[in-house]
């Protein structure tokens, strides 16, 4: 008992739970429903360009970084340059992001430049371990009385959480993650796939089985855990061009309506999934707000303004960053920039307003275009953490059955979720006795 281990799901929680669990001595088995691993941090290449799924861009010290580390997954980038524009009613300013660009931009008053220098410095001395269970809103209008230096500093938290309403959130994690922020991002040389395909390789070796094209459809159980169900095939005509991975085990018993029996089932997927899975079980997993945006991602032969690379929205929710300028993504010469509208709900505003944004920072970008793809809603995070919604453990009220994901756990946010939650679940599968 306890010793065969199934994970339902590959992305980067699945990929990273499997790992710790084989090493740990369990039999595992990770069923993936795509004909590929990698679920939102895949890469997808475009005529020599490795476009991830929106802007990603990894916390230096975050849960991720420390379980890649654990792991021995290596990382490879660089920091993008933290200079960069403020976009605030149609004019570009300078960014208040350092001393030099605070003491100088004429975006904010001197009693707003003061107001910002405190808020950061709180940020960076650890005011998530002070503030009690508060909501970001919160702690926003105790710290600000200029309204655009609390602009600014809402633009900041839109850029670490992804959230365009940050103010719901709540404070502690967001704080935390600015902090994180604060001490630097790395875009990925060859995109976030190269992550997929090093944890893959390190679960291969460490002994886990995949079963790819594999859709889990139920979860047997009483107050244990009994077995999992597996449904039909789920061919992705789109992505059957690159990293396919193996297809059903040459397994006879791997065919639709087969129950896989199991004593130990680990859910790294979304919560509706994880709920409709489970059953009554996981009736309070699906109440939290996803975090969502549009993103323009966009392949260009040559960049304009070369030094035109980073850019925040202050009145508006959006985002321009060159990845390309930081990471190896294209072939010589050429330029991958991500765009995000923070929320996305109206999927042509937010395109007209994201070209918008690259027209006022990269003219001529049109007549340069490789390959473009605008994607209207991501959902960047399951669950936005409010203090009325904290996110559930990896343990659930079923004997062996547990959660991962970015909406579970207690530490950290996006990916540093998922991976910090991944990690908790496998200790707490290798502790079953
Ligand atoms: C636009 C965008 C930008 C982002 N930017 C950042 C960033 O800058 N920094 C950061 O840290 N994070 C970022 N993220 C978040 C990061 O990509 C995710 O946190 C991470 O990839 C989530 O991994 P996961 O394994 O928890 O979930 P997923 O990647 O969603 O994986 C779940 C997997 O489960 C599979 N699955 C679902 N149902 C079933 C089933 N029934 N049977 C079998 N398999 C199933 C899915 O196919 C999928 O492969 C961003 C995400 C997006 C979309």
């Amino acid at each position: 008992m306890g010793k065969n281990v199934v994970i339902v799901g590959g992305g980067l929680a699945g990929l990273a739970a499997s790992i710790y669990l084989a090493r740990g001595g369990r039999n595992v088995t990770l069923f993936e429903k795509r004909t590929y691993l990698g679920g939102r941090a895949i890469t997808t290449h475009r005529h020599g360009y490795r476009f991830n799924l929106g802007a990603h861009a990894l916390y230096r010290q975050g849960h991720a970084a420390s379980v890649y580390r654990e792991l021995g997954i290596p990382v490879r980038g660089k920091s993008p340059a933290t200079s960069g524009a403020a976009l605030f009613r149609g004019d570009a300013y300078r960014l208040p992001s350092g001393i030099f660009s605070l003491l100088t931009t004429s975006l904010l008053s001197f009693r707003g430049k003061r107001e910002l220098v405190a808020a950061f410095v709180r940020v960076r001395r650890n005011e998530a371990a002070r503030v009690a269970d508060q909501t970001l809103g919160a702690w926003l209008d105790a710290r600000f009385t200029d309204a655009r230096a609390r602009q600014v500093m809402e633009a900041f938290f839109r850029l670490f959480t992804y959230a365009n309403d940050a103010r719901e959130q709540r404070a502690s994690l967001a704080l935390a993650q600015a902090r994180l922020g604060l001490r630097g991002v790395l875009y990925l040389d060859e995109g976030w796939q190269k992550l997929v395909d090093s944890m893959h390789s390190a679960a291969i070796s460490s002994g886990v089985h995949f079963v790819s094209s594999a859709r889990i459809v139920g979860i047997v159980h009483d107050d244990r855990v009994r077995a999992v169900e597996l449904g039909g095939l789920d061919l992705d005509a789109d992505r059957m061009d690159t990293q396919a991975i193996a297809f059903p085990a040459d397994d006879p018993e791997m065919v639709e309506g087969a129950l896989i029996p199991a004593d130990t089932v680990l859910l790294a997927v979304d919560p509706t999934t994880a709920a409709s899975l489970a059953g009554n079980t996981g009736e309070t997993w699906t109440r939290a707000q996803r975090v969502n945006a549009a993103c323009l991602d966009v392949g260009l032969r040559a960049l304009p303004r070369p030094r035109a690379t980073f850019a925040l929205g202050i009145d508006e929710p959006t985002y321009l960053s060159v990845h390309s300028a930081a990471a190896h993504l294209t072939p010589k010469g050429g330029a991958l920039i991500q765009l995000v509208r923070y929320g996305g709900s109206d999927a042509a505003a937010d395109e007209r307003a994201l070209e918008a944004m690259l027209d006022r920072f990269q003219p001529g970008w049109r007549e340069l275009v490789v390959h473009r793809r605008f994607l209207p809603s991501m959902t960047v995070s399951n669950a936005l953490v409010t203090p009325a919604n904290p996110r559930p453990s990896v343990n659930t009220s079923v004997r062996g059955l547990y959660l991962a994901g970015d909406w579970v756990g207690d530490e950290g946010l996006l990916s540093d979720a998922a991976l910090a939650s991944a990690r908790a679940a496998a200790r707490a599968i290798l502790a079953e006795t």
